[in-house]
């Protein structure tokens, strides 16, 4: 066979592969970034054999030789059909989970225990989320050296203790178990104590219960209350072979429709891709960690959902068994799905909800908007809050689907729609059984059979019919659809409010004023904000499709600049959109409790804000109504940008490129295939395990170093290596460095006595955070072991200059600062921390390593009234051309603004700046009160609008019904003419033929255009 003839000519061992070119061929073939057709890649084995390269392969060896790798180390995709009979593809997400074991780069990463945490919060086990499981759903054992203590068994501690652990749970990084003391008493019974949990540190553990029953040869236990201890050996043990651990893993699954193509022509597929949310959140961020599940042109996200609910739901029962790289041992694990990003209409789907348009908005909970209920005061200002006792729960959907399912079987198609409209309860799949349902009563009334029979029998064949009746997420253990969708912020915020914000803001422009905001915004500092460059006359003419990006940077920047072109309420929206945002962008809360008060008070001034704009925009926007419900979701999930979607969006990019080079004619087969064939060559460079001839193999070092050692191989694959020399300088080009004397160096004003003559400046330099700065970028500086800060801008990277001659020991690398002071009090209008330069200009020269973070400063402009009288020559193609365009000229460089808008190292500078700089400000004292007055307003502005809808639509009636009068009138004259005419003339075809001409539309001209042209041609 080809394989083995190869492999034995090439000396060097790059199994599983059979010589290098292979490998790098299946590399190149599976990069996600840079899918290549067919036709590419014949053409690249042409190129290989035109260089006289030996053992090229012909393209279908090489599709047989991955063929033959997918079968030993990968998966295959599986054929499902849903309860609508459309067929499609899904790659069994077990099978993903399987990888991450087998992977030791993975396996490792991955966390299975809630945890109780005093220090900073950044991921979801460590927040309420985890916890809501029941013990007996988290990981219930804890494994040492392959000696499993599973919870509700008696183990003994080293101290001689008895005790049964009730759950796993770590504490501070530690992992304890929650227990209760084991006693005997006088007559040697053993007593359970359920009074008290005590904590015990899994060091502490000595022997399992099979140590312990062993020791006691058989001997059952003799439990005093028999009632309070559950059957030893607890029950999930028996799941899984003996001696194996068992492990739980929580995934979270993104749906979303997505096109196909890369022209502008809309492909809509359905697609699933699902994350392992055991691993670190700031993994998850990276595409390597995203895997692809299924996607279906036909297939509804609930349907393809109800496939990966049984699959996981398998593993229940049934866990799959893996091997974990990490420890070297066999492992069973359990999968549940905890949680559901997508964007909100999808999230509405999921959770059986009619989505924003309805009265009852929020699928969430169930707060209304119709106008019977802004009636009361009370109705409008419970769009601003986040209520519990009226959330909707899993449990309840189920119940009004049911509801609706009766309601139909007795052929109460209005009370139907009475009961969806009246709960905004609606889903899909329960609404293919209604139309069923009623159109099959409908059928069997023509039998005249009686009513009574009928419902009996439909009820009966409802029963028998197979398949989901409803959502399957509403029947997955531990998961509610309602609660578990949380908000998600590039399409809530980003593409939500900050959108409306900037909506509202450009279409209040006139030419002139959106060309001195284009000028100011394009004067922005950037530096610190860790955005990409901006184009600020770009996002001005492309104003109503802009992307997140633009509007990412928008938020951060555009209240600096708005003043004098909006109106105050306008001015207090954007800056308390900006104050909001800043804190959900955050990735690692310090202080949880803190953080909640206040991001509950940034969200009641935004949303106070637009109220005051436009009171009515709260009834008509959900993504505004779900912002009280962020504060929750952030205790029960973390921070809120841990479940933005954004990697999900940037995965589909390698979605559509598989769809493009498909044949497409069974794209959810060939589409599922490629992406089994990308995991599995992913799986086996990054070193993954695979069974085969009954052991678990891996791929040779050869192999495996690739993705080590090989830049491009890691950047194709999104691979990352995290290396950063915090305090390193980057030196600038050998052209552009010409060493200066230490006497010419700002910094001499400060070290006098520098013995070293000649010094260099760099180009960057690398702070404690990890951000690269240059000069010019504003840094906060902090002296080795000192509290004290100093905020300041760099003015120079300097480090010797080894070209001249000097003494023999080479000073450090030194960067000078230019200092300026942090004001006690806030800026009058920003509300945010203000910087001036001292009297007299005061410079620092520190140690590299003194840098701690870039922070985002803006000059003063709306103060000091900074004009757009600069001007600069525009480049085009590199070069620079006669035109030019205005620039912002500072008023002065004494006068900067902390941005608390920036997202990069929000919670840096947060944590730096005195309390009273930062802490956020309520703008209105008694809210309810407030909402109460604008409540009043929108029921006017309502009401008023309702009977403007009445009245106009009164008058479209009676102006439709004076129309068809017209035309009766007219119809009427004019059969009697025809008639007439008949009478007159009859069979005149020429006339008959003229009025035709005369009534040609544009198709039938065209037409007839083409004829000619073609009857020219044959001329
Ligand atoms: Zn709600
Ligand atoms: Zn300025």
């Amino acid at each position: 066979m080809f394989l083995q003839a190869s492999a034995a000519i090439n000396q060097e061992d790059y199994s599983p592969y059979p010589n290098k070119l292979m490998m790098l061929l299946d590399i190149m073939d599976n990069l996600p970034r840079l899918r290549l057709s067919e036709a590419h890649f014949k053409l690249i084995l042409w190129l290989l054999n035109q260089c006289g390269v030996t053992h090229v392969p012909n393209y279908s060896e090489f599709r047989r030789m991955q063929k033959g790798l997918d079968n030993r180390c990968g998966s295959e995709p599986q054929m499902f059909k849903s309860v609508f009979n459309n067929h499609f593809y899904v790659n069994d997400p077990k099978e993903a989970i399987k990888r991450n074991f087998a992977n030791p780069h993975v396996a490792s990463h991955m966390n299975f225990y809630p945890e109780v945490t005093t220090g900073p919060i950044s991921e979801v086990w460590q927040c309420e989320r985890w916890k809501e499981f029941d013990p007996s759903e988290h990981t219930p054992m804890y494994s040492m050296n392959g000696k499993q203590f599973y919870i509700e068994e008696v183990a003994i501690l080293k101290d001689g203790k008895l005790v049964i652990p009730v759950s796993w749970i770590k504490r501070n990084g530690e992992l304890c178990a929650d227990s209760h003391l084991v006693t005997t008493d006088e007559n040697g019974r053993w007593i359970r104590h359920l009074e008290d949990i005590i904590i015990v540190p899994s060091s502490s553990f000595q022997y399992n219960y099979l140590d312990l029953m062993a020791s006691r040869q058989g001997e059952l236990i003799p439990w005093k209350d028999p009632q309070v201890v559950q059957e030893m050996p607890y029950q999930a043990r028996k799941l899984v072979p003996e001696g194996y651990d068992l492990y739980d893993v929580y995934l979270s699954t993104w749906f979303d429709d997505v096109s196909g193509n890369q022209s502008k022509q809309y492909n809509k597929h359905f697609v699933g891709y699902a994350a392992n949310t055991n691993l670190p959140g700031q993994l998850l961020q990276q595409e390597f960690f995203v895997e692809y599940m299924s996607n279906s042109q036909h297939a509804s996200s609930l349907e393809q959902l109800s496939a990966i609910k049984d699959m996981v739901k398998e593993t229940q029962t049934n866990p799959i068994l893996c091997y974990n790289a990490s420890t070297g041992r066999m492992c069973g694990v359990r999968i549940h799905i905890s949680v559901l990003p997508a964007d909100n209409p999808q999230q509405a789907e999921e959770a059986s909800h009619m989505g924003g348009n309805a009265n009852c908005l929020c699928r969430k909970c169930n707060v209304s908007s119709s106008l019977a209920a802004m009636e009361s005061q009370n109705g409008y200002h419970s769009l601003f809050t986040h209520v519990s006792s009226i959330a909707r729960s899993a449990s309840e959907t189920r119940e009004r689907l049911e509801a609706q399912l009766e309601a139909a079987i007795i052929g109460a198609k209005t009370t139907v729609k009475t009961l969806q409209t009246e709960t905004g309860t609606k889903d899909k799949i329960t609404q293919y059984w209604i139309d069923r349902l009623l159109a099959k009563r409908k059928e069997m009334k023509k039998d005249k059979k009686k009513k009574d029979d009928i419902t009996a029998d439909l009820r009966k064949w409802f029963a028998e019919e197979p398949g989901d009746k409803m959502n399957p997420l509403l029947d997955i253990s531990g998961l509610d659809p309602t609660q578990d969708t949380p908000v998600e912020i590039l399409h809530t915020i980003l593409l939500g409010i900050v959108k409306y914000v900037w909506y509202m803001f450009h279409t209040s422009l006139n030419d002139e004023q959106k060309n001195l905001f284009v000028v100011r915004l394009q004067s922005a500092d950037l530096d610190g904000l860790a955005v990409p460059p901006l184009r600020a006359a770009y996002i001005m003419q492309y104003r109503q499709n802009l992307i997140g990006k633009h509007f990412k940077t928008l938020m951060q920047t555009m209240v600096f600049h708005v003043h004098d072109l909006v109106t105050p309420d306008q001015f207090e929206l954007i800056k308390a959109v900006g104050d909001l945002s800043a804190l959900l962008w955050v990735s690692e809360i310090n202080n949880l409790d803190q953080f909640l008060d206040d991001l509950e008070i940034l969200i009641g001034n935004a949303l106070d804000a637009f109220a005051m704009v436009d009171p009515c925009k709260i009834i008509n926007k959900v993504k505004l109504h779900l912002l009280p419900h962020l504060p929750s979701d952030i205790k029960r999930f973390g921070p809120a940008v841990r479940n933005s979607t954004e990697i999900f969006e940037c995965f589909n990019a390698i979605f559509r490129m598989c769809s493009v080079y498909s044949n497409h004619r069974a794209p959810s087969r060939d589409i599922a295939r490629k992406f089994a064939s990308m995991s599995r060559m992913k799986h086996i460079v990054s070193g993954g395990f695979w069974f085969e001839d009954g052991i678990w193999r891996q791929a040779s070092s050869k192999v495996r170093e690739v993705l080590v050692i090989d830049p491009i191989v890691q950047r194709h694959l999104g691979w990352r290596p995290y290396q950063i020399q915090t305090g390193e300088m980057k030196p600038l080009a050998r052209a552009k460095t010409i060493p200066q004397r230490w006497t010419d160096t700002k910094a001499s004003s400060v070290i006098p006595d520098m013995t070293w003559p000649f010094w260099d400046e760099n180009h960057t330099v690398v702070a404690q955070s990890g951000d690269v700065c240059k000069k010019g970028s504003w840094v906060v500086v902090r002296l080795d072991g000192s509290a004290e800060f100093h905020i300041g801008r760099i003015v120079e990277l300097l480090s010797a200059s080894v070209a001249a001659n000097g003494p023999s020991h080479i000073p450090a690398s030194l960067i000078t600062i230019e200092k300026f002071s942090l004001g006690d009090t806030r800026h009058p209008d920003f509300d945010m921390p203000v910087l001036y330069k001292p009297e007299d200009k005061l410079y620092m020269s520190v140690e590299t390593k003194s840098v701690q973070f870039r922070l985002s400063v803006q000059h003063d402009c709306r103060i000091h009234n900074c004009q757009p009288l600069g001007s600069k020559r525009v480049v085009q193609e590199r070069i620079m051309t006669e035109n030019t365009i205005s620039t912002m000229v500072h008023a002065n460089d004494t006068n900067f603004i902390v941005n608390m808008h920036g997202l990069h190292n929000a919670a840096l500078v947060r944590q730096l700046l005195p309390r009273h700089l930062t802490v956020p400000i309520q703008k209105h004292e008694d809210r309810e009160a407030w909402h109460k007055e604008q409540a009043i307003k929108v029921r006017h502005l309502l009401v008023d609008k309702r009977k403007e809808k009445a009245r106009k639509s009164k008058e479209t009636r009676a102006n439709n019904k004076q129309k068809k009068a017209d035309r009766e009138v007219e119809m009427a004259s004019a059969r009697q003419q025809n008639a007439q005419v008949e009478e007159d003339s009859e069979g005149d075809s020429q006339a008959e033929e003229s009025t035709v001409d005369l009534d040609t539309d544009s198709d039938s001209e065209a037409e007839m255009d083409t004829h000619s042209r073609k009857c020219q041609r044959r001329k």
